[in-house]
């Protein structure tokens, strides 16, 4: 998850570009940030745990540095303290590191043997010795990174500077994301595009086990000993704007961004005739069976969709959780075609999954919103979602884009296979049309969710109850609760909590019970009846106009009624609105939750 940043230059430029990618790459780790540059032929290292903020403060910025390497932390292997917070130096080595060395442990034994002596917990300090130890044997960096390549097991990214030659900066490659960006005078390494994005649209990408030399005037990659020929590619977009445009927290400024992206992600693919519909989307004609991986919030988008795809267009759709996907027997059809769903595209577990799914010979399908990501890379098909740049680590518009998408992906197949009427269609048309309104209006709302944040703030459980898309929905809004307010919650089959849950509904216990779908919505209401007789205080979040009695609640949510296909997007947002309230009476750090990191590149 960590962000590495690696600068070479002529123009003393160091300390600011590493500091400014820093502040860029931060949503991947905030454990610690530090950077090490090269200051009258030594190489310096200043590092500190907590955010980019607080390296900021300990830097003299009139240091005019030419080579250099930074990092931002999640941290894997030992606590977030200033020792363990990279880089690590060993011997004449430098690093900044992204991933984990899964037999450090074996290594670190045998380093300790070899006199190597560790100060921190690290994997990473393993990985540096281990280059250390090697370059002493073989006294050649690009063999030592080489070898050491073949002897680390699991997946990680590095930036490396040796002693030996301060006018070069090394990096490795193994499942993690790393690219190499190129300017004339200049020269980057870095996690993602957006850190460089303002000084190069020139980039080398890096394939597994890539390891590349980076001079000023050249760069030159090679895999298991032998150079590639490296092909500069320019990067096709741009920087997103990261104002937060008046706004507390990106969080609510993302909550408020969903009409505009719902526009730009379905807009491309819906046309105003019906016999042009959807005409930009690939096939799915073919297939008899889907599967969508992923993980978190994007899983829950695919639970979604899966309600979707198999009420309108009528296939069989699993959901996997792709840690778990990996490691199970896939059971993969030949006509199943699989979907992967990841806001950043470099879900470390979903990249996996993905290609697991080519190897076993199926067309896979990427739901992606970071344009150019490993994932959007490898896919076979590919559909971006147009949420922008999600700076805060809880997933608002970028889920609900998902979840547009899938919704366009059941129409699509439903249409092809005509089980959906012109009628029907019309009203979906004139839905989608009107939904950015309805969205707003819901938005518009506050007051209704500050009151209900209120007098759930102080409470250590809440439930979260619904049948089919509800309970997805359920699911998404209790975790987002839980992400960013740190309050207990649950969310649960409505039918299902009868058997075992329900001992946990007390007096005045918060159950939040969503009714959307009217093919189960009196059952789902006779399970919030269930809880209210044991004294539960429900918020009822619904669609519908009246119920014949009002007894079953305290206080009700009505969001406007659409096309169930387009619901979702209207339920989830009271339940972000009503996460980020009572985060915020809670006094939490909404946009950077404890222990978590927007882009999850370890396993
Ligand atoms: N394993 C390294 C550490 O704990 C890097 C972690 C990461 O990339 O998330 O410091």
């Amino acid at each position: 998850m960590c962000g590495i940043i690696g600068y070479i230059g002529n123009k003393g430029n160091c300390i600011n570009t590493l500091v400014d990618g820093l502040s860029v790459l931060e949503y991947r780790g905030y454990d610690s940030a530090g950077i090490a540059y090269c200051d009258k032929e030594h190489i310096k290292i200043i590092k500190q745990s907590g955010s980019v903020s607080n390296l900021k403060k300990m830097i003299d910025y009139n240091i005019k540095s030419n080579i250099g390497i930074g990092h931002t932390r999640w941290a894997t292997h030992g606590k977030a303290n200033k020792t363990n917070s990279h880089p690590h130096k060993v011997g004449k080595f430098t690093i900044v590191h992204n991933g984990i060395v899964e037999n450090y442990n074996e290594l670190k034994r045998m380093l300790i043997d070899e006199g190597y002596i560790f100060i921190s917990d690290t994997d990473t300090e393993v990985a540096c010795a281990l280059i250390d130890y090697l370059y002493k044997k073989k006294g050649n960096v690009l063999d030592s990174i080489n070898e050491a390549n073949t002897l680390m097991l699991g997946g990680y990214a590095m930036a490396i500077i040796c002693d030996d030659y301060l006018d070069t900066l090394y990096a490795l490659k193994n499942k993690c994301p790393l690219i190499i960006g190129v300017d004339k005078d200049e020269k980057y390494i870095s996690s993602d595009a957006y850190a460089i994005l303002d000084k190069t649209n020139k980039n080398i990408e890096l394939n597994d086990g890539d390891y590349a030399m980076i001079n000023l005037n050249k760069v030159k990659v090679f895999n298991s000993g032998i150079e590639k020929q490296v092909n500069i590619k320019k990067f096709k977009y741009k920087m997103d704007s990261i104002d937060k445009k008046g706004y507390e927290h990106y969080m609510l400024k993302e909550i408020h961004e969903q009409p505009e992206v719902f526009k730009k992600t379905v807009g491309p693919y819906v046309n105003t005739t019906i016999d042009r519909l959807l005409e930009k989307m690939p096939n799915f004609d073919k297939y008899e069976k889907i599967r969508i991986i992923a993980c978190g919030s994007a899983t829950h988008a695919a639970l979604v969709g899966k309600q979707m795809i198999e009420s309108y267009a009528n296939i069989k759709t699993d959901v996997e959780i792709a840690s778990e996907f990996r490691y199970s027997k896939p059971f993969l059809q030949k006509n199943e075609l699989v979907i992967v769903i990841s806001q950043s595209g470099e879900t470390a577990d979903t990249l996996e999954a993905l290609k697991l799914a080519k190897q076993n010979g199926n067309d896979t399908l990427g739901i992606i919103n970071a344009k150019g990501s490993s994932i959007a890379k490898e896919a076979n098909l590919l559909l971006y979602t147009e949420a922008g740049k999600e700076i805060a680590v809880a997933t608002t518009k970028a889920y609900s884009a998902q979840v547009a998408m899938l919704s366009l992906i059941a129409l699509n197949i439903s249409t092809k296979k005509g089980l959906i009427s012109n009628q029907e269609l019309v009203e979906i048309l004139e839905d989608i049309k009107v939904l950015p309104v309805y969205m707003e209006e819901l938005l518009d709302r506050k007051n209704e969710y500050l009151e209900i944040a209120k007098s759930l703030a102080c409470h250590n459980d809440i439930f979260f109850i619904g049948r089919k898309v509800d309970y997805a929905l359920c699911m998404e809004g209790s975790l987002k609760l839980k992400e960013i307010s740190y309050l207990h919650s649950e969310a649960y089959a409505a039918g299902e909590l009868k058997h075992g849950t329900i001992s946990l509904i007390d007096k005045d216990t918060p159950v939040i019970g969503i009714v959307t779908d009217n093919n189960v919505a009196l059952k789902t209401i006779s399970n919030i009846e269930e809880v209210k007789s044991r004294g539960a205080n429900v918020i009822y979040i619904t669609n519908r106009c009246s119920e014949e009695n009002d007894n079953f609640y305290d206080i009700k949510i009505r969001i406007p009624k659409v096309h169930n296909l387009l619901s979702p997007l209207l339920t989830v947002i009271p339940l972000q609105m009503i996460a980020y309230y009572i985060a915020k009476i809670r006094n939490c750090n909404i946009d950077k939750p404890k222990n978590l990191a927007k882009s999850v590149t370890v396993e």
